[in-house]
């Protein structure tokens, strides 16, 4: 049986008290072929799908936060807090629960989909929306943990990148080696380094050989790292990844530069057409956030970037049923018909 990321992994995560580990089984995410989708895009490459949607709380934030919480709980903390654009403050509410402590999750007001916001208030956090974007709220709540006895489990607290290398680990334990491109949705930037820091930390242990190449997307209403600059208001209608000053922002610029990658930005229809296209040509459901991951491959793929040959798997951060009303609005409206056998075909076009 499957035990969770930190038991898995001891080599790599260490506890001297097992009583300690705070887990609810994440990780074990299927690494999924994407033949469909590679004969849309570029029949040259392989794709496939690292399906984070799959993990307790439907995205990747529940491999760093079974390490935050776990950590928490060593140093005997009661409390924690995040701010979030959703899914840190879903998966921080489980794991606080699976903890019996407190979570407070600070969100910016608006816009935060539906299902991530009912994962947060049924585990029992305490929810705060403030009237700001999400940079607004982590610098309230950074402050508060520097003055109270409050863990911060943003991706600031290291043991959250820690818990998230896990991802690199698995796809190179699927695959028997990395693949050539590793291609992620860029927000706050926690991840993109946390996979660079997995991968280098599978080769230093003799696990793997060599490295892939690390290829970051951003919103290109929030594409702070492409463009040099802060964004005061940050707008995309993805918004996991609408973030305007990334806190690890350093570190991905240089997952980018010692991999020998890159960070570009995909425009809000092309994510959403991404969006649209792994849906219908794979029947995997992500949120739009993770889409970037796959319309950068298909905007990098139409410049000629890829050789051919090469296997490049993009993560798929989050499940799309949190955010079913962009899933709604981009697709087409039930037809309403009587229940008799002619009508519903006609509908049907027979
Ligand atoms: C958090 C999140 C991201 C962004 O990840 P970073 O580590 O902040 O770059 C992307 N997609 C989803 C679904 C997320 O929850």
């Amino acid at each position: 049986m499957w035990k969770g990321i930190i038991r898995e992994y001891p080599d790599f995560f260490k506890f001297s008290n097992d009583n300690n580990v705070v887990t609810i089984l994440e990780g074990n995410t299927p690494l999924i072929p994407a033949p469909r989708l590679a004969e849309k895009i570029n029949p040259q490459i392989s794709i496939f799908l690292k399906y984070e949607g799959l993990n307790p709380t439907g995205s990747f934030k529940d491999r760093g936060m079974t390490m935050a919480v776990s950590r928490a709980i060593e140093a005997g903390s009661k409390a924690i807090i995040c701010a979030s654009t959703g899914n840190t403050s879903a998966s921080a509410a489980a794991y606080a629960a699976r903890a019996g402590i407190r979570a407070f999750v600070v969100i910016p007001e608006g816009k935060i989909a539906l299902g991530k916001l009912a994962q947060a208030m049924i585990h029992g956090a305490k929810v705060i929306k403030v009237l700001g974007n999400f940079d607004d709220a982590l610098k309230v709540v950074k402050q508060i943990s520097e003055e109270y006895p409050i863990t911060l489990v943003n991706s600031l607290n290291p043991h959250r990148i820690e818990g998230q290398k896990s991802g690199a680990f698995e796809i190179c334990d699927a695959l028997g080696e990395p693949p050539e491109y590793h291609s992620l949705p860029v927000g706050n930037a926690g991840n993109i380094t946390a996979y660079w820091a997995g991968y280098k930390a599978y080769l230093d242990s003799g696990k793997i050989k060599n490295l892939p190449k690390m290829i970051g997307f951003q919103a290109e209403g929030a594409s702070p790292i492409v463009q040099g600059r802060v964004f005061e208001k940050p707008e995309t209608i993805a918004t996991a990844i609408r973030i305007g000053n990334p806190a690890s922002w350093k570190k991905a610029e240089q997952a980018r530069d010692e991999s020998k990658g890159l960070i570009d930005a995909v425009s809000d229809d092309e994510i959403l057409k991404a969006y649209k296209m792994v849906s219908c040509l794979e029947g995997v459901f992500c949120e739009p956030a993770s889409a970037a991951s796959i319309a950068g491959v298909i905007k990098k793929s139409a410049q000629g970037f890829f050789n051919g040959g090469e296997r490049v798997v993009c993560t798929l951060t989050g499940h799309g049923l949190k955010d079913p009303d962009n899933a709604i609005k981009i697709s087409s409206e039930p037809v309403t018909c009587e229940p008799e056998m002619r009508k519903v075909l006609n509908v049907l076009g027979f």
